[in-house]
């Protein structure tokens, strides 16, 4: 298609920044730095999504939170944005953990917390999963990250090797819980938040409910928050 060659008058920019229709579920509501308001903006995010909107603002006053909500529903921006938010940069130790049944979904959360960090510099994360050679993994560990994203198996072999430090932990995230232990990760999973500081943000987010996922939530978070927004409960 060719460009009209008469000028036009100024047109608006592709990705406005809108403010959200609805004012309950702007971004601007939560208090972020304006700097991740004008990133949220860029990337097309106009507006909360129903988990979101429920979560953030528990989150962000450093609540623990257990999440109930179907896939799809922006899950990732919702433990993503406070941890980004508590991040300090200039600490260049992991002061984020988060665990994810599969390679392919840690492989996605990455991506979506370095896009949701790009409004800090130099935000280092790090996907450690299994399936990919250790030895690449040891030479990643060694230059340092400030968030960890991986599979409970990987990530607690290199607690055990003692290449992976957590004693800066500020918040450790638990993805689609449900889906870690129908896949028998239970017993890493328990490894690995007994070698978690116990003064901690835990996020535990899960499609279903069932008995072990209930059990891990009493086990693992203090006091937390409950948001639910699952067809059926
Ligand atoms: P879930 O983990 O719940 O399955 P994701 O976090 O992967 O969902 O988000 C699903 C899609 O929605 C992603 O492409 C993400 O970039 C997008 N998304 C998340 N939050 C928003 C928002 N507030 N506005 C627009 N798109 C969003
Ligand atoms: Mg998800």
């Amino acid at each position: 298609p060719t460009a009209p060659s008469t000028p036009t008058t100024p047109t608006t920019p592709a990705t406005p920044s809108a403010p959200a229709a609805d004012p309950a579920l702007a971004f601007a509501r939560l208090g972020l730095p304006e700097s991740q308001l004008a990133n949220l903006a860029q990337l097309g995010y106009h507006a909360m999504t129903p988990i979101q909107a429920a979560s953030l603002p528990l989150t962000l006053a450093g609540h623990d939170l257990i999440a109930q909500a179907k896939t799809g529903s922006g899950k990732t921006a919702a433990f993503a944005l406070p941890l980004v938010t508590r991040l300090q940069p200039r600490q260049f130790a992991v002061q984020a953990l988060v665990l994810c049944p599969t390679r392919e979904l840690a492989d996605q959360v990455t991506v979506e917390i370095r896009r949701l960090a790009r409004a800090e510099d130099n935000v280092k994360v790090l996907t450690l999963c299994g399936g990919v050679p250790i030895r690449n993994q040891l030479a990643s560990l060694e230059h340092g990250a400030h968030i960890v994203v991986g599979t409970p198996g990987r990530v607690l072999d290199h607690l055990q090797r003692g290449t992976l430090d957590l004693g800066a932990l500020a918040t450790l995230v638990l993805d689609e819980a449900d889906r870690m232990l129908d896949m028998g990760f239970a017993d890493d999973l328990k490894q690995v938040l007994a070698a978690c500081p116990r003064t901690r943000q835990t996020l535990l987010f899960s499609a279903t409910w069932p008995e072990g996922v209930a059990d891990l939530a009493k086990r693992f978070l203090k006091e937390p928050r409950e948001v639910r927004l699952a067809e059926r409960h």
